[in-house]
């Protein structure tokens, strides 16, 4: 390994609050940083990168992007490829790599990966006819989760069908028939579970901490460290996390999400080849941040190995919370909780189920850190949201 000098700069595509940490990360082992994001108040932009304005797809940026920066690595999987293949052309590496990103970016993509692989999923069939359609219906029955095959995220693009009744409405509502879609079979979980894994273009593998993650409608709102499964489970979960990072040539970091079934059985759910909501914790809670540990495997730097130093919980801030605010919440009852790390990214305007900022608390325990970190989000919400229904407490 020859570690790109500090010094030099790093390219970063995407600009929200995954690649922010990046950039300071990047910044505490003496690297640049520039950034292209389409919006000139991104949250990356505003901790000293040097900031592109423009489309990802936009060659003129791109050739910027290649003529001042020795690598370059993407904070979400929906860059565009065609940006990727011309850094690439330019002979500048871009990591963890296309491979990586054109199977997140892809739901059918990403499950077929997992199951030639031997890594359980959810049952799917891809949809990209009503024959397909009806197809899936018959085989995996109701209820049945149907997602675009690629562009959503945070349970965008996503309809569950519980009654036959609704399939013309739920064959509507996705644009099903312009729209790839996959279909899978749904999973009555008992918790989900998420790992990140690092490796180094040696192929040096290191792993974080299984977490256990609650999600609300589809977004992320709790992560815990650690989860509360069996070795076996976290010896499996990073056995899969390695065999994909592995297969998929991955230099970075890649989050790994599975359901737990019933049986205690692991399913892979998703995966994100970069730093991942469900890993923010690791900013305080682990010997190295999921944020720094990209960094120094893009940058052929060895790899740290993570370990858990406290138990500790993160919730999302999101946009709602701001609602009947003017514009700040009142961060010092966050503050006042022993343990609380607050962050908010910077961002302006605060819409519904947009990600503002979060919490994370370490504690002595994962229990007394789960407390503290809702104590905390319930100090800053003049809203007092209802957040029934969500199993936090009984079985972190
Ligand atoms: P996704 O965008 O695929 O990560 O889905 C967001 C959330 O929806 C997941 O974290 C689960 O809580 C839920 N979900 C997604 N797919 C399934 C499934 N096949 N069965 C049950 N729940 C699901």
């Amino acid at each position: 390994m020859k570690p790109i000098p500090s010094g030099s700069t790093i390219g970063i595509l995407g600009g929200g609050q995954l690649g922010r940490y990046l950039v300071i990360a990047a910044q505490h082992l003496g690297y640049r940083v520039m950034v292209l994001d389409p919006d000139p108040g991104c949250p990356a932009g505003q901790v000293g990168a040097q900031l592109l304005v423009g489309a990802y797809d936009d060659p003129s940026l791109i050739q910027q992007m290649a003529e001042h920066c020795v690598v370059v690595t993407y904070e979400f999987e929906n860059v565009p490829t065609s940006a990727i293949k011309q850094l690439v052309a330019a002979g500048i590496p871009v990591r963890p790599g296309l491979k990586a990103l054109e199977v997140a970016q892809n739901r059918v993509q990403e499950k077929t990966w997992c199951r030639n692989l031997g890594i359980p999923t959810a049952p799917f069939y891809p949809v990209a006819n009503h024959e397909d359609f009806l197809k899936a219906i018959e085989d995996l029955g109701c209820p049945i989760l149907f997602k675009t095959a690629s562009g959503g995220y945070d349970g965008k693009g996503q309809r569950l069908l519980r009654d036959l009744r609704d399939s013309d409405s739920v064959w509507a509502d996705l644009g099903a028939g312009r729209i790839p879609l996959i279909a899978e079979g749904w999973i009555a979980f008992t918790m989900e579970v998420a790992i990140i894994v690092s490796r180094s273009v040696d192929g040096d593998v290191t792993y974080f901490p299984v977490v256990k993650n609650v999600h609300d409608q589809g977004i992320l709102d709790l992560t815990v460290a650690p989860a509360p499964v069996t070795d076996d489970v976290r010896r499996t979960a990073e056995e899969y996390a390695g065999r994909l990072a592995e297969a998929l040539e991955l230099v970075g970091i890649l989050a790994v999400e599975f359901f737990v079934d019933s049986d205690g059985k692991l399913l892979v759910n998703e995966m994100a080849p970069r730093p991942h909501n469900s890993g923010h914790y690791t900013l305080e809670a682990t010997s190295v941040s999921q944020f720094e540990q990209q960094i120094r495997a893009v940058t052929e730097l060895p790899l740290a190995y993570p370990t858990l130093l406290h138990p500790a919980a993160m919730v999302n801030l999101l946009g709602q919370l701001w609602a009947n605010t003017e514009g700040a919440l009142p961060l010092e009852r966050a503050l006042a909780v022993t343990g609380s790390h607050v962050y908010l990214y910077g961002k302006k305007k605060p819409r519904v189920g947009r990600k503002m900022g979060h919490i994370t608390v370490v504690a002595e325990s994962p229990e007394r850190a789960v407390e503290r970190a809702l104590k905390a989000r319930h100090g800053v919400d003049l809203n007092v949201a209802e957040r029934d229904g969500l199993d936090y407490l009984g079985r972190v």
